[in-house]
Parts: structure tokens; C-alpha cells; sequence
């Protein structure tokens, strides 16, 4: 039953109809800013200044994917531009994300890496991190190819990518990047794929999870363990007890497990929180919601007490 109301909220992610309902909906984006900054670039400074204040490291992503137009790509391109100046310009501890189909993958690989290019040449020269966040698998090897690019222009320290633990390849993926020392940010996945490339039962994609995380903690690379799962952060915890790796950091989503954010970095483990702002929310949220069920019924709260 939790599977299928998983892939019926992530099918409802990409499906135009449903975003145009729900993007329209208050109740809905009412909802949604429990797990987005707000829609404007303001509001996720504010937020990321709130996140420092309390010894949390935030990773900014301008909400967006899937972009048709080349000329809309421009907007975005200048947004994360505008974002690295504030960064720099108010001494935040944040770095950014962002998704290749925001920079136009779908029209052309060219424009994606020219656009590319134009924020990583300004986050090299303000010496702020950038991570490639992994989208469904028709992207995943264009993703690593085109971080690979990058990494090799910018430098390691500037430009990292994400792997997912449902994907059956992931662990050969990263004991690749591992010899490379690449700066790689593990998940678990979100996004709906067949059984013949990610696995299906949540039990696998968890031991893949910790046995990939337990691998690359011995490598030369640096590690984001991204998970709000307590069987996994008590995985890593005994990891970095036992193998005393020096090039990690915890990392969580906006709004989700906000105490056990705090509780990390008061034992002294370097956490790192994603903030998502933009108007373009709809997709981010419903994949949020697939995750938790629980979420579901929040939404639905929220939808009874207007
Ligand atoms: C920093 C960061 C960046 C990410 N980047 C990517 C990316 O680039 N590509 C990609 O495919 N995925 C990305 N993800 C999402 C990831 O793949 C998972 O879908 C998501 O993190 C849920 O997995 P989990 O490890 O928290 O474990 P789960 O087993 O899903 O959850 C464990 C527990 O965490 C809590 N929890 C998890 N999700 C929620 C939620 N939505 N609301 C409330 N509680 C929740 C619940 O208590 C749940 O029982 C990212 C996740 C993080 C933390």
C-alpha cells in the first residue's frame, strides 16, 4: 500500500496536469513551504542565515527542472549568479545546488555546460561549493560525464555530484569515484525507476546505502551522507568512530528532522542543510510527500482547516 502511494505521487510529480492544479492551489503551497525557504531569493537568505546562527551549513537550490526554452535558462543562470554574490558578499556557510535540466540538458548538452560554466567560473573565483544534484536515470550517466568535465576544469573541492543508493550500479559508481577522490553526496533516491535498475524493496536500498557509505569512507573522496533514516545516521556514527575518515559531513533536507539536524551538530559532526527556494516547488514537494505517507495526511490537515 506505501509503495503504490509512493508511485502514485512521484507518477503525479511529472505530470503537467497535477502541477498545474495543485501550483494553483494555496492550501497546497501552504503546505509545501514546511519543506521550501520561500519563493524568493530573500527569504532563502534569511533562512540560511537562521541555519548558520545555528552551526548548520546550508547547501542553496533555486527550485527548478525540465526547462524547454532555451531563453528561460538565462533567468536561472543569472538567479544562481546573483545567489553566489550573497553568498560571498554576506559571509554565508553555504554552498549550491543544482540540477542539469535546470541549465537546459533537455534542449542541448551545449547550452547546459555554457551555462554551467557561467556559475562555476564565479563559484571557483568566490571559492563556493557547487554539487551536481542526480536526477532519474535517463540522466545519470550524462550527470557523471559532465561532473567529470567540470571537475576537471574547476577543482575537486569546487564541483561534486550526487549517487544514489537504489540504483543496482551505484556501488560500482563509487568505488570509481572513490579512487578519483571525488566529492560525492550520497542519497537514497528519489525518483520513480524500474525494478531492473534500482531496487524495488526499501530493506536493499538501505543495506546498499550503508555498505556503499561504509566503502567510500576508506577512500580518498569526501562524503555527504544525505539521510534522515536514524538506522543510517547510527551507521555512519559507528563508521566514523571505527574508521576515522576526515573528509565527511551530514546533510539533510530543509524542514525535515530539524532537531536531529541541531543534535548532530552539537556532538561536533559538520552537518549541512539543503535549502530549496522558487516557485517552481510542485515537483520538489511531491517528492517529498512520496517519501512519508505521514506527509500525506499533513497535507490533507492542512486541507480540511482552511
Ligand atoms: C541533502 C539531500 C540532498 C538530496 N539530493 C538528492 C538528489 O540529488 N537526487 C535524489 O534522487 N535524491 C536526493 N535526495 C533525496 C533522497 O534521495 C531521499 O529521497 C530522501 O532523503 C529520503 O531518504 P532518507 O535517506 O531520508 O530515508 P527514508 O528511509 O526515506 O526516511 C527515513 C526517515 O526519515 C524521515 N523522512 C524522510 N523523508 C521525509 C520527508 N519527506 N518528510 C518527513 N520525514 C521524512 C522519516 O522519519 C523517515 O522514516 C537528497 C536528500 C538529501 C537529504
Amino acid at each position: 500500500m506505501e509503495n503504490l502511494l509512493r508511485r502514485i505521487l512521484l507518477y503525479l510529480s511529472v505530470a503537467g496536469w497535477a502541477r498545474n492544479i495543485m501550483s494553483r492551489w494555496g492550501v497546497a503551497r501552504r503546505v509545501a513551504l514546511r519543506f521550501v525557504a520561500g519563493e524568493t531569493l530573500d527569504e532563502a537568505i534569511s533562512a540560511t542565515k537562521a541555519l548558520n546562527a545555528r552551526n548548520l551549513w546550508v547547501s542553496l537550490d533555486y527550485l527548478g527542472e525540465s526547462v524547454k526554452r532555451a531563453e528561460d535558462t538565462q533567468e536561472v543562470v543569472e538567479t544562481y549568479r546573483s545567489l553566489l554574490n550573497h553568498i560571498h558578499n554576506q559571509h554565508l556557510q553555504a554552498s549550491i545546488s543544482l540540477k542539469l535540466t535546470h541549465f537546459g540538458l533537455d534542449i542541448s548538452e551545449e547550452l547546459c555546460q555554457t551555462n554551467l560554466r557561467r556559475v562555476l567560473t564565479d563559484a571557483k573565483n568566490f571559492g563556493i561549493p557547487v554539487t551536481i544534484d542526480m536526477e532519474n536515470t535517463p540522466y545519470t550517466d550524462i550527470t557523471l560525464k559532465i561532473y567529470r568535465t567540470m571537475r576537471d576544469e574547476y577543482d575537486f573541492d569546487n564541483v561534486g555530484t550526487v549517487i544514489q543508493a537504489y540504483l543496482r550500479r551505484s556501488e560500482a559508481d563509487m568505488q570509481a569515484l572513490g579512487a578519483e577522490g571525488a566529492h560525492i553526496r550520497l542519497c537514497k533516491g528519489a525518483y520513480l525507476e524500474a525494478p531492473d535498475v534500482a531496487f524495488p524493496d526499501k530493506a536493499d536500498v538501505d543495506a546498499n546505502y550503508a555498505k556503499i557509505m561504509h566503502q567510500y569512507l576508506q577512500t580518498p573522496g569526501y562524503l555527504c551522507i544525505a539521510t534522515h533514516d536514524e538506522k543510517m545516521i547510527q551507521a555512519a556514527e559507528n563508521d566514523i568512530k571505527t574508521l576515522k575518515p576526515t573528509r565527511y559531513e551530514f546533510q539533510m533536507l530543509y524542514g525535515i528532522r530539524s532537531a536531529r539536524q541541531d543534535a548532530l551538530a552539537a556532538a561536533g559532526y559538520p552537518v549541512r542543510v539543503y535549502v530549496p527556494f522558487g516557485a517552481a516547488w510542485y515537483p520538489y514537494f511531491m517528492r517529498r510527500l512520496a517519501e512519508r505517507p505521514a506527509n500525506v495526511w499533513f497535507f490533507a490537515k492542512g486541507f480540511f482547516s482552511r
